[in-house]
């Protein structure tokens, strides 16, 4: 039976690291701070900007929270980004999306300071992240990025398939397993023979929102899955809310791999975590103090 990667706890130890960060530097008089932006009333946004904004709290950093209409000008929310570019108590700005339609995505992203991008979804650090250089990196990614060194430690050498080719999972969590010196296959929905192309892999990243697509005998035995997806399976009765899975077929992968993520409790809890880390990296490079250890690419 493989091991089940504890999200949880590793990204409960990656706040603690970035809460002594915090500390270190509120020492020298900095706070650092994030501030969120949400525009309109999405239900599933507004879990995720509460539990983001409680979390930067409870690190010891500032959150401030921008709640805008849906029926915000494009115009509006641009001069609001800007605001918070030239505030210098903002080291992170998050612009939550989906934005309502309305808005041109691209543009509000390229709006914001690349150096505050803490996201990672500005092309300035897609391309600094592509060419090897020091990026602000998607949360998603690096969060998964984490648990597979701790869990192999060095990555040197090994096959690793991505399925997925998003600009938000797929294609920065390739380039990171590439910065590690892994041989990266990017899988997709025009892949042939996908089952065939993941039983080369030594890592498997599944990020394709389809529920419990990745079987076990695809799987290289003892192989480690890390599962990105999130879907929820309609509710079995009335009312319910219906149970929440991967990408990957828990059951039969478990047979199979050496060791795999849970959902939940596998990469969801390190997104937040590492969006807490690079704010920290953020607030620490804006103040020209050495990176934290451990907590980015
Ligand atoms: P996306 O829809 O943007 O991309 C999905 C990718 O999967 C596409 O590149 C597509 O080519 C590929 N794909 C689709 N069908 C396929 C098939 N049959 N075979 C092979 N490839 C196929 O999705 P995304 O934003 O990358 O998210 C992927 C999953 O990860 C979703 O379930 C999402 O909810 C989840 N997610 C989780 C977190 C987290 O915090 N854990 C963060 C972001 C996304």
């Amino acid at each position: 039976m493989a091991k089940v990667i504890d999200g949880k706890g590793f990204a409960a130890r990656v706040r603690g690291m970035v809460a002594e960060g915090v500390t270190g530097l509120k020492a020298r008089g900095i706070t650092p701070g994030l501030a969120v932006v949400l525009v309109g009333e999405d239900p599933a946004s507004q879990v995720y900007v509460r539990s983001k904004g409680r979390m930067t709290v409870e690190v010891g950093m500032n959150s401030y929270e921008h709640k805008l209409p849906a029926e915000t000008s494009e115009a509006d929310l641009l001069a609001l980004v800007a605001r918070l570019n030239a505030d210098p108590a903002v080291h992170g700005v998050l612009v939550q999306l989906p934005l309502p339609e309305q808005i041109d995505e691209a543009r509000v992203l390229a709006a914001i300071d690349p150096a505050k991008d803490v996201d990672g979804f500005h092309i300035s650090n897609v391309g600094l992240l592509a060419t090897g250089q020091k990026a602000m990196v998607p949360c998603t990614p690096l969060g998964s990025l984490m648990l597979l060194r701790d869990h192999l430690g060095s990555l040197e050498g090994l096959e690793a398939v991505v399925i997925g080719r998003s600009n938000i999972v797929g294609k920065p969590m390739a380039q990171l397993l590439l910065g590690d010196s892994c041989t990266v296959t990017i899988a997709h929905s025009r892949t042939r023979d996908l089952p065939g192309v993941v039983r080369r892999a030594d890592i498997v990243v599944a990020a394709v929102g389809r529920p419990e697509m990745v079987k076990g005998d695809w799987l290289k035995p003892g192989c480690t899955v890390i599962d990105v997806g999130i879907n929820r399976l309609p509710p079995a009765e009335e009312g319910g809310k219906g149970r929440l899975v991967g990408d990957v077929d828990f059951a039969s992968a478990s047979e199979v791999a050496g060791a795999i993520t849970p959902v939940p409790g596998g990469v969801g809890p390190m997104t937040i975590a590492c969006l807490l880390a690079n704010t920290l990296t953020a607030c620490c490079r804006a103040n020209g103090l050495p990176e934290p250890e451990g907590l980015t690419a």
